[in-house]
């Protein structure tokens, strides 16, 4: 009988420790792209449909942190709300090739078990992020890309809608006119006529720390405007666009993809706070500010660690971000003062 008393103690000191070590600090930390309008071009009511979309992001991601969900979960829900918003260059929003289609990528990484799952070159998926989940759980793989990853998406309930859903005006115009540009640029003979360089990146990505006291990160996008055919860029790319790990941080970067491919930006950022202890701050300034300024890659990143500690560096004039905590703490900006 004391034995059995014993041990029922001990097994209800064991429980009461578990949920005494639950994390209560919940965070999610969103992004909208680093390639904001131009300060001179934003007006006051493009700034508050975008803050507007944000804030519903962070609090739908919320909801779900405080009812118990997993950090997955948020990611997967904020991300949604992004893609479905023409604002973004993600889902509807996503910008066109350069042959005037609209080719997807996402991905996303579970920062307990290391699991990772991603798509890229869609263009039938409404949400790719939740094709990158469903990779991740319920294949064997990593990655799949183009009419395969439409397959098994299918296969697996994934929303699959026509590519004309991703159509939207303001984004073919955007390649007609870096088109123009291109075109003026390669028949000058005076090298006077630069390139248009100016992307409008607007990836979006999220990160989020649950009551497990888990991280994950994802990232999805429509690429960069006027991309030729099959380009894949950072966003799918585990470590390069996210990288989540509980021993470290979760990151999800917007940006120049062929630079963040190249440095691995996330994997780089995450290691420093592995390996060197750096804060994610201090991690996040050394690639973003410094490496990345360095070779011209244009860009920036949510970063994300176990203890609620969070970063949002960017190199490029502006990028939509904000993060939200449990206490009610929460911010949303555009560029470096608002
Ligand atoms: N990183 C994305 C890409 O290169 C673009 C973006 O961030 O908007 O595909």
């Amino acid at each position: 009988m004391k034995k059995i008393l014993f041990l029922v103690v001990l097994c209800c000191l064991f429980i009461n420790k578990q949920l005494v070590a639950q994390n209560d600090n919940l965070v999610i930390v969103i992004h909208g792209g680093a390639g904001t309008w131009d300060r001179a071009l934003m007006t006051a009511d493009k700034e508050k449909a975008y803050k507007d979309k944000l804030n519903e992001a962070l609090e739908a991601g919320m909801k779900v942190l405080k009812e118990g969900g997993t950090s997955l979960q948020a990611v997967e829900t904020a991300i949604k709300i992004l893609e479905d918003s023409p604002l973004f260059n993600a889902g509807k929003g996503a910008v066109f090739t350069n042959e005037g289609k609209n080719e997807l990528d996402a991905s996303v990484m579970d920062g307990k078990t290391l699991k990772a799952g991603a798509v890229a070159g869609v263009t039938t998926i409404k949400n790719p992020i939740s094709a990158a989940i469903a990779v991740m759980e319920k294949s064997e793989h990593v990655m799949m890309v183009g009419q395969g990853a439409e397959k098994f998406a299918a296969s697996k309930g994934i929303e699959i809608v026509p590519s004309s859903y991703f159509y939207t005006e303001e984004r073919y115009q955007q390649l007609k006119k870096a088109q123009e540009k291109e075109k003026a640029a390669q028949e000058d003979t005076t090298g006077s006529v630069e390139i248009d360089r100016n992307y409008k990146f607007g990836t979006v990505g999220a990160v989020a720390l649950d009551k497990f006291g888990n991280l994950a990160a994802g990232t999805s996008t429509g690429g960069m405007t006027n991309k030729r055919y099959g380009r894949v860029g950072d966003a799918p790319i585990i470590g390069a666009g996210t990288y989540a790990n509980n021993e470290a941080c979760a990151v999800s970067c917007t940006g120049h993809g062929e630079y963040f491919i190249r440095w691995t930006v996330a994997r780089d950022i995450a290691a420093l706070v592995e390996y060197k202890k750096m804060s994610v701050e201090k991690a996040g300034n050394e690639v973003i500010m410094n490496k990345m300024v360095k070779v011209g890659g244009e860009g920036g990143c949510i970063i994300l660690d176990k203890k609620g500690k969070l970063s949002m560096p960017f190199n490029s004039e502006g990028m939509y971000r904000g993060y939200l905590r449990s206490s009610g703490e929460k911010s949303v900006m555009i560029y470096k003062d608002k």
